[in-house]
């Protein structure tokens, strides 16, 4: 590990920090936390912590000695002033006293000495950072580190690469003991210029924040170099398939081997984020995948996200799909099996009783393809995979120089199940969408747009589809940062494959797919020229056809039903003088949407339409109008008002109409009109 300190990146954070009245202790520990935090070698997802003792004047202007440490919820890589909440130093250094404190006491002193009340709960470690004296104090997982520690003879193997330069603190689980313990281990030699936290991570300190980093980056770089000594092996490769099915296919079979029915057509669903890099192939394909990958979590932190083992599913063979979700479905009920069996075995020695989470695992391991991370959403899902590709990189470097061997299971047990830990994880109920997939073609502008929007407001991990590329990242970038926008012309059956297959690559699956692209050509029936019917029909028929039929495979892989909706128009009902061309595959589309209802209701499949009118869109554009407006001699307002409610009707409704349907779990073979009122194209 390099040194990244430069002494004008540091000057330039204290400068930028002092204007929002920070002092410079602060600035600096911001500057290298976010050093720290950048090298996902050392931490992950809030992972790690820092601290540094300063003081900061109190409302009087009067000066109070603080610990500045990092606070629960933020990331060390993107850490602020606002992330090192400053809690009142003295008070915490009485508490070294105590015989025992219960973590929540802990929590709740340590919150009622903020200087700020409203700032985040300081680190859980915030105890350990005050009871050294050193005023810079930095913590990581360090992967290097924890190759090494985590072997039958760890601790061994840290003092040989270290000797005196670093205390040794047994394992003990965050908190009050854990303080006191590494503060007797520092006393005992106070020269050292860290402490290994074995099968934990590694503290290191200084009186700057230079010296504190620098001697992360030194002590880490021992770890690198004692790892590229005395090599062997570390995966002997597996026997496989020699044709390994691929992504997009198994993706939809474990997402649905996951799924949980809650009956009357609802389900509580995951979503996946998959790995398939060289470092994730040579550990999944590893002969002895089975004993490596199931021994627990290479730092306690990580079983809150990945649970304490992965599931390991047999390697599938394409064409052989069927066998292979029989054989996937087993290993997930055996998974399932092993981790009531793990709960009920610790619990009965825990006081008090815990309350099981669910026992569904969170990293999937698939030889001969990669993994899978298994979240609520796409960003748990990729914090999961992201662990995951750590953990595979850890025990590649432990198994070169040793034998894998973390933390035994009920150190890890204590971990998952302890209250502030589980503190940190989402809290509160979930959006209705949440959890699901959804694809909106014609993504890009319009009522496509405000659809996308719409879903992904409401909590919908959302794909975007569109002719232009542009416009589909446009959408998606206001959809959120795990939106995906792809292009697509939707009349070429192969793009649109390979677009769902990114999609189920991307995400796992789909649930829901908003057929909306389409575009309007218009010609007197008996005079248009067939080319432009069939053109018509290309786009406003058979790409609504190919879009659902891509869906409706994924879904059916899944076995957890679906939504398929369709753009019609007013066209399909009220044909307009000179649409024809236009009307007619609209017509059809919403047959083919009676159809899908019929001969897939069985599968939990619905199929609904919307058929709206008379929206500011690509098809209807300021241009067109105002010349119709002119030629009607209305003002735009009431040529877009121009229906029975008087009321111009936005995308934004009909977005909403789409999202009542997706919803709607008893309706299918539905079409809802979104126009203001129109009696011709009313349905009934
Ligand atoms: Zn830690």
């Amino acid at each position: 590990m390099k040194s990244q300190w430069s002494d004008i990146e540091a000057d330039a954070f204290a400068a930028r920090y002092a204007a929002e009245g920070v002092n410079r202790d602060v600035a600096l520990r911001v500057y290298t936390t976010r050093l720290l935090g950048a090298d996902s070698r050392l931490v992950l997802h809030g992972g790690g912590n820092t601290s540094v003792k300063t003081a900061i004047p109190d409302l009087l202007g009067e000066p109070v000695d603080v610990l500045c440490v990092k606070g629960s919820g933020w990331d060390m890589g993107r850490i602020e002033p606002a992330g090192l909440p400053a809690v009142r130093l003295a008070p915490l250094l009485k508490l070294r006293r105590l015989e025992r404190l219960s973590d929540e006491d802990m929590v709740n002193f340590q919150r009622g000495n903020l200087l700020d009340a409203t700032a985040p709960n300081p680190s859980v470690e915030t105890l350990l950072h005050a009871f050294l004296p050193h005023k810079f104090i930095d913590h990581t997982h360090s992967t290097a580190v924890l190759s090494l520690t985590d072997q039958p003879d760890g601790e061994a193997l840290c003092r040989d690469v270290y000797g005196a330069r670093m205390g040794y603190v047994p394992y003990i689980m965050p908190g009050f003991q854990l303080a006191k313990k590494a503060a007797e281990v520092f006393e005992r030699d106070p020269s050292v210029e860290g402490l290994i936290l074995v099968k934990h991570g590694i503290f290191t300190f200084g009186a700057t924040a230079r010296e504190a980093y620098e001697r992360m980056a030194a002590m880490v770089t021992l770890a690198e170099e004692r790892l590229k000594r005395n090599r062997k092996p570390a995966f002997v490769p597996a026997a496989l398939p020699e044709r390994p099915a691929g992504v997009a296919d198994i993706a939809p079979l474990v997402r649905g081997l996951l799924a949980e029915d809650r009956g009357d057509g609802a389900w509580r669903r995951w979503v996946l984020d998959f790995r398939g890099g060289a470092a994730v192939r040579a550990y999944v394909d590893g002969r002895d995948l089975a004993r490596y990958s199931q021994r627990g979590v290479v730092t306690p932190d990580h079983t809150i996200r990945t649970k304490n083992w992965p599931v390991i599913l047999p390697a599938p063979e394409a064409g052989r799909l069927e066998e292979w979700r029989n054989a996937a479905r087993a290993a997930v009920d055996s998974y399932v099996a092993r981790y009531h069996a793990y709960f009920a075995r610790n619990n009965a020695a825990a006081t008090p009783a815990k309350t099981e989470l669910d026992p569904l695992p969170r990293v999937v391991l698939v030889p001969g393809v990669g993994l899978f991370g298994v979240g609520a959403s796409k960003k748990d899902a990729a914090i999961a995979a992201d662990i995951a590709l750590n953990t595979a990189e850890t025990i590649a470097d432990a198994e070169a120089v040793g034998t894998f061997q973390p933390l035994p299971e009920a150190d890890l047990f204590d971990m998952e199940y302890w209250s502030l830990e589980q503190a940190k994880l989402g809290k509160g109920g979930e959006k209705p969408f949440a959890r699901q997939v959804v694809v909106v073609t014609g993504g890009g502008s319009g009522i496509g747009a405000a659809t996308a929007k719409a879903f992904a407001a409401q909590g919908a991990e959302v794909a975007v589809l569109d002719r232009d590329p542009a416009s589909a990242a446009a959408t998606a970038r206001e959809c959120g940062p795990a939106a995906l926008g792809l292009a697509c012309d939707v009349t070429d059956p192969r793009a649109v494959r390979e677009v769902f297959d990114a999609v189920c690559a991307a995400f796992g699956g789909i649930d829901v797919v908003v057929s909306n692209a389409g575009a309007a050509w218009q010609g007197v029936v008996g005079e248009v020229d067939d080319s432009v019917l069939r053109e018509s029909f290309e786009l406003n028929f058979f790409a609504h056809q190919t879009v659902a039929r891509n869906a409706v495979r994924v879904m059916m892989a899944q076995g957890t039903g679906g939504c398929l909706l369709f753009n019609t128009s007013k066209q399909a009902l009220n044909p307009g003088k000179a649409f024809g061309p236009y009307g007619l595959p609209k017509a059809a589309t919403l047959f083919l949407m009676k159809q899908y209802a019929l001969d897939h209701g069985r599968d939990g499949i619905r199929a609904n339409a919307v058929n709206a009118d008379r929206i500011r869109s690509g098809l209807l554009t300021d241009a067109m109008i105002a010349s119709r407006s002119k030629a009607r001699g209305l003002t735009e307002k009431d040529y877009m008002g121009g229906n029975l409610l008087g009321r111009e009707v936005f995308a934004e409704d009909v977005a909403d109409a789409f999202l009542w349907l997706a919803r709607a779990s008893k309706t299918t073979a539905c079409t809802v009109t979104v126009d203001g009122g129109n009696i011709e194209a009313s349905l009934r």
